[in-house]
């Protein structure tokens, strides 16, 4: 059977949630910031137009921003999160088989779909997601991975394709892969690109023909994948999802540099506090835990210090109470005074499945299944009720040092005093 596989592209994401809930948007230009209002992130195509680069410091781009009326945005991750969520249960109900690669992209895979016309189905599954959700994606369509995500990269630059683009057996394929940079192609990054260019491989076209020999010399067997995948061969298969994250970290950069110990233990039992839910959500539990600490290394005339610390547990757990105060017990110890802290985060590793867990025979065994049940209720009240219900006292309660967000826009769709409000 042939295989078919489609990789689905949400356009210009984090501006596309935006104007879902903000009509005025449309047409103009929109950005939206990294934490702390920092860089842009993303940008609608007449942002792009006006050659607001991604990645751009807002700080160096205000002038042009003023001058064309580009509209700015705080990044809204809650609003972004549920929106993805939204976006990938819709596609989930056009194939069994998908993948969720990334907040904003998903491969589907349509091989049992070969029966019918795949483009025309592709653009059913474009308007059913822009109908449900509001987003407007792109679809690629590809015997590979790689083809996919370079079908799809087509279906975005040719307008005539109307946003759905299937290279499948296309007897022009050659002539697209010449159209397009060795650098475009999915998973060859800048160092290769540079060896490939010395070496007279300068287009998709060109990596395909390479000596395969070569190829596996100098690019390892994934670079051999790629090149076989560009011919047509799938060699990447879909992600199983159901395997659970081996390691999980938490953390974000600070509003405004802290120096007090106070407030990295808040942040640090903030940050714990989610790592243990993303822990239960997986149902997992973490035998390992470290924190970590960080002053901004581009602000080299201030000193600098970053250091992390971990610790096994006595037991591999899921209670919030204890891996805090565990995560406490690192940052005290590499905590020092009369540095300017930008960052902190927690780590946990050496994850197993919570039905797995290997019980100490030296230290008496927690009372597992009360710890079980009171995270359940906790967790049941803090969705019901929102995020922060129940928290914990050393995570503070100002929390003056969180990142700024000045130009955040409402979480429409996870709070209910946030939702769009129709006026009649
Ligand atoms: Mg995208």
């Amino acid at each position: 059977m042939q295989s078919v596989l489609a990789l689905v592209d949400c356009n210009n994401f984090y501006v596309s949630c935006e104007r879902v809930f903000n009509p005025k948007l449309k047409g103009r230009p929109v950005v939206v910031l990294s934490n702390n209002d920092g860089c842009v992130v993303a940008r609608s195509e007449e942002a792009k137009a006006f050659g607001i680069p991604m990645g751009a410091p807002a700080f160096m781009y205000e002038g042009l921003f003023k001058m064309h009326k580009v509209e700015t945005y705080s990044s809204n991750y809650t609003l972004y999160a549920d929106m993805s969520r939204r976006v990938m249960a819709t596609l989930a109900q056009f194939t069994p088989e998908i993948e969720f690669y990334s907040i904003d992209e998903a491969f589907l895979d349509l091989s049992g779909f070969t029966y019918m016309n795949l483009t025309e189905y592709a653009k059913k599954i474009k308007e059913t997601v822009r109908r449900v959700t509001g987003i407007p994606i792109s679809i690629g369509i590809g015997p590979t991975k790689t083809l996919a995500k370079l079908a799809n990269r087509l279906a975005k630059k040719n307008a005539m394709c109307g946003g759905v683009f299937d290279i499948t057996n296309h007897p022009r394929l050659d002539d697209f892969l010449s159209s397009v940079k060795v650098e475009d192609v999915w998973g060859v990054g800048a160092q290769y690109t540079k060896l490939l260019n010395r070496n007279w491989i300068s287009t998709a076209l060109d990596l395909k023909n390479a000596n395969e020999t070569w190829v596996k010399k100098h690019m390892t067997v994934v670079g051999l994948r790629t090149v076989l995948e560009l011919r047509g061969i799938p060699c990447i298969e879909l992600e199983d999802l159901n395997e659970p994250n081996k390691q999980i970290i938490r953390s974000r950069s600070f509003g405004r540099p802290v120096q007090n110990l106070q407030e990295l233990k808040e942040a640090i039992t903030l940050h714990t506090t989610r790592a243990a839910e993303k822990l239960r959500e997986q149902k997992s539990v973490a035998f390992h835990i470290s924190a970590f600490i960080e002053t901004n290394r581009f602000k080299t005339e201030e000193a600098q210090y970053s250091n992390s610390a971990g610790c096994y547990l006595p037991e591999p757990t899921a209670y919030t109470p204890l891996l805090i105060k565990y995560a406490l017990q690192c940052l005290e110890r590499i905590y020092r005074e009369g540095f300017k802290f930008i960052r902190a985060g927690v780590v946990l590793i050496d994850i197993v499945p919570e039905d797995q867990i290997q019980l100490n025979l030296f230290v008496p065994s927690r009372p597992l299944k009360k710890d079980k049940s009171t995270m359940k209720a906790v967790d049941r009240i803090n969705v019901k009720w929102g995020s922060n219900t129940i928290k914990y006292a050393s995570s503070g309660l100002e929390q003056s040092w969180r990142m700024k967000r000045a130009k955040l826009s409402p979480r429409y769709t996870t709070n209910w005093d946030e939702m769009l409000e129709v006026k009649c």
